[in-house]
């Protein structure tokens, strides 16, 4: 049984029809989706449809509470703020309150996804260093824990006391360990890496493998700048930042 886990897609839509199309050939059973399938990008509508049709769960990122929460927009720097506005917009009023109402957290049997952190879902806060790993691990209710977010890939392991950034390839997991793991980000990556990032999880060989692949990410960010999106949502997509 494997599986895909996606998030962070931010209406990316060259990003997300990469991913997809890779995953098809990859022969995957499932896709899990993180949250934050909108803003920054040029497509919420269209990435919101492909997500739901391909997804069997999707959970609730900060930017999809900030669809209806001012409170949660509030936290954004000044570019992601003008562009919530805008999404807003680009959605109906039903799809709003749909995204917005979305679990925090999904529970498999074997694995659970969050799209921030266990500790306190609803704040959106981050989840960086092995500090931060160490309060997370007494929440989880399965062996492993997908979560997305910093846009980073991670990995950290608790009894090997692993703390990894995870490049292309495939990790062995350890049966008597727990993890947390970063999937990366599908439409806007921030490790310096502009490549669309995304993960998968095998459940029999107990395995994870991060795909990086490249994407038309110039086509996003002409969109983004004819969008009338602030220009450096258009200019970091090259950059991985
Ligand atoms: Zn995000």
């Amino acid at each position: 049984m494997r599986t895909a886990l996606i998030s962070d897609i931010h209406a990316n839509l060259e990003a997300l029809e990469t991913a997809l199309a890779n995953i098809r050939t990859r022969g995957i059973d499932t896709i899990f989706c993180l949250g934050d399938i909108i803003n920054y990008g040029a497509n919420p509508n269209e990435c919101l449809s492909l997500t739901r049709r391909v997804s069997k769960a999707i959970i609730r990122g900060n930017h999809e509470s900030a669809l209806v929460s001012d409170k949660v927009a509030a936290t954004f720097n000044p570019y992601a703020r003008r562009a919530i506005l805008w999404t807003r917009d680009q959605l109906d009023a039903e799809d709003r309150r749909i995204l917005s109402s979305l679990p925090l957290i999904h529970i498999e049997k074997e694995w659970m996804m969050v799209h921030g952190t266990l500790e306190a879902p609803e704040e959106f806060e981050y989840l960086y260093d092995p500090a931060d790993a160490l309060r997370n691990f007494p929440y989880m209710s399965a062996p492993v824990c997908f979560y997305g977010h910093t846009h980073v890939p991670m990995l950290f392991s608790q009894k090997g006391r692993r703390a990894l950034h995870l490049t292309a390839g495939k990790y062995p997991l350890e049966r008597e360990d727990r993890y947390l793991i970063n999937v990366g980000s599908i439409g806007q990556p921030r490790d310096h890496d502009p490549r669309l990032a995304y993960l998968v999880y095998d459940a029999d060989e107990f395995s994870v493998e991060l795909v990086r692949l490249n994407y038309d990410f110039k086509t996003t960010a002409a969109k983004i700048r004819e969008a009338g999106l602030p220009i450096f949502l258009a200019d970091r997509l090259g950059y991985g930042q």
